[in-house]
């Protein structure tokens, strides 16, 4: 172990809009140790999230910001090969909140097992991870989906987007995807099974709405904020909900982000609003999983992963993929083999 070093990425300064080569420093530590009760990983494979790039502002939220200096925050996926803790042996695979390093030293907290042989790794960080774990319980728990009902998302063809309307069509439900550019689209039809899809780079959003759903959205999962957020609140039906999952259009601005101007017709739709945290049902994780984990075996539910193979150094080109929207799927970074 100690003959090894671990490369990390670690944030040097605070960006402005997108998140430019020069917010980040590589460095090289020796490989940690594991104490009493611990174990250390070898992280094969790096999950980018949108919400990485709200952890790097220096402003209160969910988490404490990433401190400058410190290794950057992200979830990952790798291999015990070291340890000292009798429920994670040398061997065992595991994704957590690790860093963006090579090795992590963990107690376990946090920590998942995870079985390869249900799937590989990155779906553990795709459908069967945090990514369809916001779609599961945005659709099903804030979204109060009831069968049948007609379900928009925006960021369709991204890691939470692309599962949201698969979970729509397994309940019965119609699935509108929005997302850019002519492939995505046809993905989300053709072989996601989604009813319509809507080119929010091609088509006007509203207009397209309207012809999509005549009768009304029941509800509206929200990934990206902004004009598509607003075109979707001027068409709910009476009693919709509105997951507000994320909004990728406002994080790299650089003043005030654009709130929704339609929000007054949630009060004739008397439709409700709601913004949610995935971590708050973790409790809940398991049987999601172990559901979710049964419609990917019958085939009812495809979990897409867009895997970059790099080392470190290839992390901040493909966290900005996320904001040019040059992933189809869950975008993980692969640094090394599983
Ligand atoms: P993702 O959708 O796989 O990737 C981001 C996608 O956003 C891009 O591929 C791009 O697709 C789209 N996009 C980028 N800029 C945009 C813009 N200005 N307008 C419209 N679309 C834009 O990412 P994800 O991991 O699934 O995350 C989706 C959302 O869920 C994010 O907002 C994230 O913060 C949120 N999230 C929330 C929670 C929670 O607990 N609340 C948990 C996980 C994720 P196009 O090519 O279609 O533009």
């Amino acid at each position: 172990m100690t003959e090894q070093s671990n490369r990390q990425l670690r944030l040097a300064q605070r960006p402005t809009g997108e998140p430019a080569d020069e917010i980040w420093q590589f460095t090289t530590e020796d490989v940690p140790e594991p104490g009493d009760g611990e174990f250390v990983v070898a992280i094969s494979h790096l999950s980018l999230d949108p919400a990485m790039r709200g952890w790097l502002d220096d402003r209160p939220s969910y988490l404490p910001p990433v401190g400058i200096g410190e290794v950057m925050r992200a979830l990952g996926a790798g291999r015990v090969v070291a340890s000292r803790h009798q429920d994670f042996p040398e061997g065992t695979h595991v994704t957590g909140t690790f860093g963006a390093q090579e090795f992590a030293v963990s107690d376990g907290r946090g920590v998942t097992r995870v079985d390869t042989g249900l799937a590989p790794l990155t779906t553990h960080l795709g459908a069967l991870g945090m990514t369809g774990m916001t779609a599961y319980f945005g659709l099903f728990d804030v979204g109060a989906m009831a069968d049948g009902e007609t379900v928009v998302v925006s960021g369709a063809a991204g890691a939470v987007g692309s599962v949201v309307g698969q979970l729509a069509k397994i309940k019965g439900g119609r699935a509108i995807g929005i997302a850019g550019g002519p492939e995505k689209c046809a993905w989300l039809t053709e072989e996601l099974g989604f009813d319509v899809a809507i080119d929010y780079k091609a088509e006007k959003v509203s207009r397209a709405l309207r012809e999509a759903c005549p009768d009304g959205i029941d509800v509206y999962f929200d990934n990206v904020g902004g004009e598509i957020l607003d075109a979707a609140l001027a068409r709910l039906r009476r009693g919709a909900r509105v997951p507000i999952c994320g909004g990728i259009s406002q994080y790299n601005a650089e003043g005030r982000p654009t709130g929704p101007a339609n929000y007054l017709n949630l009060i004739a739709a008397r439709a409700r609003m709601e913004g949610f945290l995935v971590f708050d049902y973790a409790a809940r994780f398991p049987a999601a999983a172990a559901e979710m984990a049964g419609w990917i075996a019958d085939g009812r539910l495809v979990s897409r992963e867009h895997v970059v193979e790099g080392d470190l150094t290839a992390f901040p080109e493909t966290f900005r993929m996320l904001f040019r929207g040059a992933n189809t799927g869950k975008l993980v970074l692969q640094i090394t083999e599983g």
